[in-house]
């Protein structure tokens, strides 16, 4: 099977946790399948550049600030390719232009427009975990664009969709998905399986847990989204048909 894990910023927020979550890669390859592994920046690293960044330009450039905020996820996919590797796994890290994403271009909100993956089939035929950086792609000028905030999600379901996946594993920091905010609301109901259209409906009202273009993309192209947590053993949620 080729299946794809992506790991939010909280799962991946300090060295015991990408261990962590590099464990659950190296496991998923030893049951035989091909591993490709998506990462957000650590922790509250997208925050912390924005506010580096305003401290030196108080308009940066568009251009500017997308790449450099596209490097948080960049040091986070090098960081899970050496855990992958210490822990005794082949793995290479890559940039989302790297890993074939292209987009439309527009600086911090681009929308993936179609993904080569001739290089990604390339580092998994050759027995690699793929550790791909989230939340970027190429813009049509080969310039790196971020996809807006909480992008990583998106990455993930387009590279399962243009894998033909036969999973897309979202680990994240809630152990499932709920009709309302389980932490402000205790009868929060929790779902076992949602409609691609009901999750969308929620993440277009601000739920956090799913970035609304993850899931156009997923019923567009009939990907089930597995949300899980990173934390916790559990079924989680399944947003499918
Ligand atoms: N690091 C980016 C953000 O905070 C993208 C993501 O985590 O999905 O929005
Ligand atoms: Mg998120």
């Amino acid at each position: 099977m080729v299946i794809v894990q992506k790991f939010g910023g909280s799962s991946l927020a300090n060295e015991k946790r990408i261990r962590a979550a590099a464990e659950k890669a190296v496991r998923a390859a030893e049951q035989g399948n091909r591993v490709v592994v998506v990462v957000s920046a650590q922790g509250d690293t997208t925050d912390a550049l924005i506010a580096q960044a305003r401290r030196i330009s108080t308009a940066p450039s568009r251009r500017e600030l997308d790449a450099f905020l596209a490097a948080g996820e960049q040091m986070s996919a090098a960081l899970m390719a050496m855990a992958i590797v210490e822990l005794g796994c082949p793995a290479v890290s890559l940039t989302g232009a790297q890993a074939g994403i292209r987009t439309d271009g527009i600086w911090g909100d681009a929308r993936i427009t179609a993904v080569d993956t001739a290089r990604l089939r390339q580092e998994l035929e050759a027995g690699k975990i793929a550790v791909v950086a989230g939340f970027q792609g190429a813009a049509p000028n080969g310039d790196t664009v971020t996809l807006g905030r909480g992008g990583s999600d998106t990455t993930a379901v387009a590279l399962a969709a243009y894998l033909e996946a036969d999973k897309c594993e979202i680990y994240t920091d809630v152990d499932a998905i709920y009709d309302k905010d389980p932490r402000r609301y205790p009868d929060a109901v929790r779902y076992q399986t949602i409609g691609y259209e009901k999750m969308l409906a929620m993440a277009r009202e601000g739920a956090q847990v799913l970035h609304d273009r993850s899931v156009e993309l997923g019923m567009r192209f009939r990907v089930p989204i597995w949300v899980k947590s990173s934390f916790r053993e559990g079924a989680g949620t399944v947003v499918m048909d």
